[in-house]
């Protein structure tokens, strides 16, 4: 090796070392704290015993009905049972969707009752319901190949297997209205889930405004399949759909508040949250009640474990998620002008999966836009990471120390693209998928271990946000 080379190995070695020296003080400063945050955290079934009341006592929950107003007042309760300070609602008005009858069966090739849920937000059939045939599509380039002479006056089906949310979910949200702009008169789509017993997915739609709003459906994977097959015989294949929903605009409702005042800058605030509102079926257990008590279970660990943060920690239980986000955006509406003082928003909404490690979102509602990202924002973003993954060696013990850059969640996505740092939730959802937004969301799949542990993980990562030097930003 050249004397040149190796002095220049030397002095990079050199430097590499108070990094080094520097990570290993943090993680070794912070150790005893992130030990009594995880004894709390597996010591206490607090959290998972509460879930089981808003399950078992509440129920699902969709927003604007009685049921998420007891929820509402159910988790003030909790927050102060569990010792949280400035406990209080914050009111948004969001809109209520009300499920009525739905049915529908084939009349050819023979008859057979299909297992539906009605779509979020979706208008209802008019009055004796709707008949026509189906053509089923499995792709938006089959429906466009289609185009109006093979769609108008038919129900559009579309098939399409399960390949993660983010791939399958478009053909759910903007489908109907894709296929209305052919003048087909409803749609029907495969559940996107990627398990089925004869259990349909539910989910909002969001229709363009300049298209007509034809009805919709989920089938469940076993009828969309069936019916795949019928057409592919080249069966002709006649349905009845009849779907009875009503959309109240404009009902009060609510966010939920409470606090772990911060010891030395309690202006300063680092927030955790999940969404109480659920979809209208089975108990909103994984989606997302687990990820409100895993939050406040968080919040709750770092009292029991008797640590005074020196940030603020804010726990927010957000009302809406599923069929509008008024909860969330009604909070970056309330909170404009303290978001500055935002250190860190971290939402749970993927379930109660063993935890795998959190991702860091800087763009927030912005993530599905094409955005151009200049040199300085691709520097602050690898800060930020850098000084995440600084964190990593506390949730070892919890094999939690995934970080990488991310999506974070629809609560907080409108005060991310304010320019508040998010974070999300890594969890295994290879259980997730095969009952989110159906009637199996039910407590009884929520494994109380696994609840321990992401609380484990929320409460250190909080912690550490409230007392870090440094910025995410
Ligand atoms: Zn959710």
């Amino acid at each position: 090796m050249c004397a040149m080379v190796k002095a220049m190995l030397v002095a990079s070695l050199i430097q590499m070392i108070p990094f080094a020296a520097n990570a290993q003080s943090l993680a070794d400063r912070y150790r005893p704290a992130a030990g009594q945050i995880l004894g709390a955290s597996l010591q206490s079934s607090t959290a998972y015993d509460q879930l089981g009341e808003l399950c078992d006592h509440v129920g699902n929950r969709i927003s604007g009905s009685t049921r998420l107003d007891q929820a509402i007042t159910w988790a003030v309760k909790t927050m102060q049972a569990d010792g949280l300070q400035n406990v209080h609602t914050e009111k948004v008005f969001v809109p209520y969707w009300k499920r009525g009858v739905e049915k529908a069966w084939t009349i050819s090739p023979q008859r057979h009752e299909l297992s539906i849920l009605g779509l979020g937000m979706s208008v209802p059939t008019p009055k004796g319901g709707i008949t026509a045939d189906v053509v089923v599509v499995g792709s938006f380039d089959e429906l466009d190949k289609l185009g109006e002479a093979g769609v108008k006056g038919k129900i559009v089906l579309y098939d399409v297997p399960f390949a993660g949310y983010g791939k399958t979910v478009p053909y759910r949200f903007a489908g109907p209205s894709l296929a209305a702009k052919y003048g087909a008169v409803a749609a029907l789509v495969r559940s996107v889930g990627s398990l089925s017993f004869d259990t349909p997915h539910t989910g909002t739609l969001g229709y363009q405004e300049k298209l007509p709003k034809i009805p919709a459906a989920a089938v469940s994977i076993e009828n969309s399949t069936m019916m795949r097959r019928m057409a592919q015989r080249g069966d002709r294949i006649q349905l009845h759909i009849e779907l009875e929903n009503e959309l109240i605009p404009n009902q009060p409702s609510a966010n939920v508040v409470g606090e772990i005042v911060g010891s030395e800058k309690p202006q300063e605030i680092v927030l955790l949250g999940g969404h109480l509102d659920s979809w209208d079926v089975g108990q909103g257990a994984q989606d997302d009640g687990v990820g409100c008590m895993n939050t406040l279970g968080a919040a709750k660990a770092i009292l029991d474990a008797g640590l005074h943060p020196k940030r603020t920690i804010r726990v927010v239980f957000f009302t809406n998620e599923e069929n509008g986000d008024f909860g969330g955006k009604g909070y970056r509406d309330a909170h404009k002008a303290e978001l500055g003082n935002f250190v860190a928003a971290l939402e749970s909404d993927s379930g109660n999966g063993p935890v795998k490690g959190f991702s860091l979102d800087l763009h927030g509602e912005g993530r599905n836009k094409t955005i151009t990202i200049s040199p300085e924002e691709k520097a602050r973003a690898e800060n930020g990471l850098a000084l995440l993954k600084s964190f990593a060696p506390l949730l070892e013990p919890l094999d939690a120390t995934k970080i990488e850059m991310g999506g974070s969640g629809t609560d907080i996505g409108p005060i991310v693209s304010e320019g508040v740092p998010g974070i999300g939730v890594s969890h295994d959802t290879t259980h997730y998928w095969e009952i989110h937004h159906t009637k199996a969301d039910t407590f009884d799949k929520v494994i109380k271990l696994d609840m321990q542990k992401n609380i484990a993980a929320l409460g250190i990562l909080a912690y550490m946000l409230a007392e870090m030097e440094g910025t995410l930003r």
